[in-house]
């Protein structure tokens, strides 16, 4: 007896075993260069660093523990990592084994009751444009007869088949991206509310027939905010909505189900989850004549950006968005900079040949080379820049505010500050070359290297909306240019072969 007691006390008691997994992708279809396995960062479910990686994040897999880790008798497995900067599609090898090693880092430590799966929902496999849609169903496949509760990224292009392979599909609702943690933890609720059998959920979508311009997508300001607001509302009013997502859409995959959408997650109802999905499908597509393309072109926005009241004003790059998945090194708005002799300037491009050229003149050293427009053809022609080498960092950086994804690591690569002609002993010009093409989703990016932006005039970021949550706070104003580029606003730029061609706004 007194044995037994002692096993009880000692032995964790599991109920249930929940595996957690992400993989996590937006594929340009624009960009021609594939996104390969080792483009990926991936963190295996053994490896020791899992636990303490998500716990310092604030993204949707630490949501997930935030939930999961209060009863002390769930089992957690925890899965695959694996998430990398947008770019082309993903190389079929690459999909293949990314997805094969989740589905086996789960299934080796089962079996398991549930699952929480993080996929981003607008990756594109070169084989499988609906990439998530596939992933999905194979885990579905592996796992058939327990609860799966997804989480998916506001840029997600979702499939109707998506939602068959999954017991509730909940998506960030705002952008820039800083519910991520909330989502997750929404997701976990579902997941362990579902398996005491509190609830019974049933999902339905609707898709208006659109694009929803990347211009529009600031679900904090403008056309999206009370779209947004109403499905925020409804979740906090009606009990029986157990999550209710508005979603934009991602408007450079090529793949059958482009575009918005009104994903609603309900207890038991499925004509309440219909009927509310429809409804906020039809406020989509009732704003979609105020989408319109208004974005000034790089001229003249340096030349706004100059006469401006109040500095620094932020220039977003819209045509290389790096976390759209472009090249990160073009040119258009550094020409416009040098051609208009702007001062006080910062911009991020990645070269990893032109760290090289200022690693070999050094600190301090003449620094007089082409610089950007060399990944492809679409982002500019390379333009020389005159200047110093100023300083070199390894691009290791953190943000430990809720930003954009809600990440607090970063790594760009070795980086070289150059202080570029036209400087002055108090106006600079910052180039910052990177070995890494990162997305400016972090203030620290440039901070990091001692280049404070409040004294500068003019700060180019290469995003639309993701980089507003680190750029709003320490800018005067920010302005959206339209640069040609992978991720250029204009869909009628692109030609579309999968996406259906009558969709509103795609030919603009
Ligand atoms: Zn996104």
């Amino acid at each position: 007896m007194r044995l037994l007691l002692l096993a009880a006390l000692t032995l964790p008691m599991y109920t249930q075993t929940i595996g957690i997994a992400m993989l996590m992708h937006e594929s340009n279809s624009f960009n021609a260069n594939p996104t390969q396995r080792a483009d990926f960062t991936v963190v295996a479910g053994n490896a020791p660093n899992w636990r303490p990686f998500f716990d310092a994040q604030k993204n949707e897999v630490t949501g997930f523990l935030d939930v999961v880790t209060r009863d002390p008798k769930i089992k957690i497995v925890q899965g695959l990592y694996a998430s990398a900067t947008p770019k082309g599609a993903v190389a079929k090898p690459a999909y293949e084994s990314l997805v094969n090693e989740l589905i086996d880092s789960l299934k080796s430590q089962g079996p398991l009751d549930g699952i929480l799966l993080a996929l981003h929902g607008a990756m594109v496999a070169e084989h499988f444009p609906q990439a998530d849609e596939e992933t999905l169903r194979r885990v579905r496949e592996a796992f058939p007869k327990i609860p799966i509760v997804v989480t998916h990224d506001f840029h997600a292009n979702i499939s109707p088949q998506t939602l068959n392979y999954c017991t509730a599909l909940i998506v960030y609702q705002q952008t820039p991206h800083i519910d991520t943690r909330a989502r997750g933890q929404r997701a976990a609720n579902i997941l362990l509310r579902t398996l005491k059998g509190e609830i019974h959920p049933v999902q339905s979508m609707v898709k208006p027939p659109m694009v929803f311009n990347i211009l529009y997508h600031n679900t904090f300001a403008g056309v999206f905010h009370p779209i947004t607001q109403d499905s925020i509302q409804l979740e906090n009013s009606n009990p029986k909505i157990l999550s209710a997502s508005v979603l934009a859409g991602y408007q450079y995959a090529d793949v059958p189900f482009m575009g918005p959408a009104a994903v609603i997650v309900a207890d038991g109802d499925r004509n309440l989850a219909e009927r509310e999905a429809k409804r906020l499908s039809d406020r989509l597509w009732a704003v979609r004549d105020e989408l319109k393309l208004n974005a000034p072109n790089a001229e003249s926005a340096v030349k706004n950006a100059m006469r401006a009241a109040k500095f620094p004003v932020a220039l977003m790059d819209t045509g290389d968005n790096i976390g759209g998945g472009s090249a990160g090194d073009s040119t258009f708005l550094l020409a416009e900079l040098l051609k208009q002799k702007a001062d006080g300037w910062v911009v991020v491009m990645y070269d990893p040949a032109a760290v090289d050229a200022a690693l070999k003149a050094g600190i301090g050293g003449t620094f007089d080379m082409p610089v950007g427009g060399k990944s492809d053809s679409q982002h500019g022609q390379p333009i020389h820049v005159k200047g110093r080498v100023r300083s070199f960092d390894d691009g290791d950086y953190i943000e430990t505010a809720v930003r954009h994804g809600g990440n607090t690591f970063y790594k760009m690569g070795l980086t070289a500050v150059i202080e570029a002609e036209g400087s002055t002993p108090t106006m600079k010009n910052y180039l910052v070359l990177t070995k890494k093409r990162s997305s400016p989703n972090s203030i620290h990016q440039i901070v990091h290297l001692g280049i404070y932006p409040e004294r500068q005039k003019i700060l180019v970021a290469k995003g639309t909306i993701a980089p507003r949550a680190a750029y709003e706070p320490v800018s005067a104003e920010i302005v959206l240019v339209d640069t040609p580029g992978a991720t250029a606003v204009n869909p009628g730029h692109f030609t579309f072969k999968l996406v259906p061609k009558d969709l509103f706004g795609l030919k603009p």
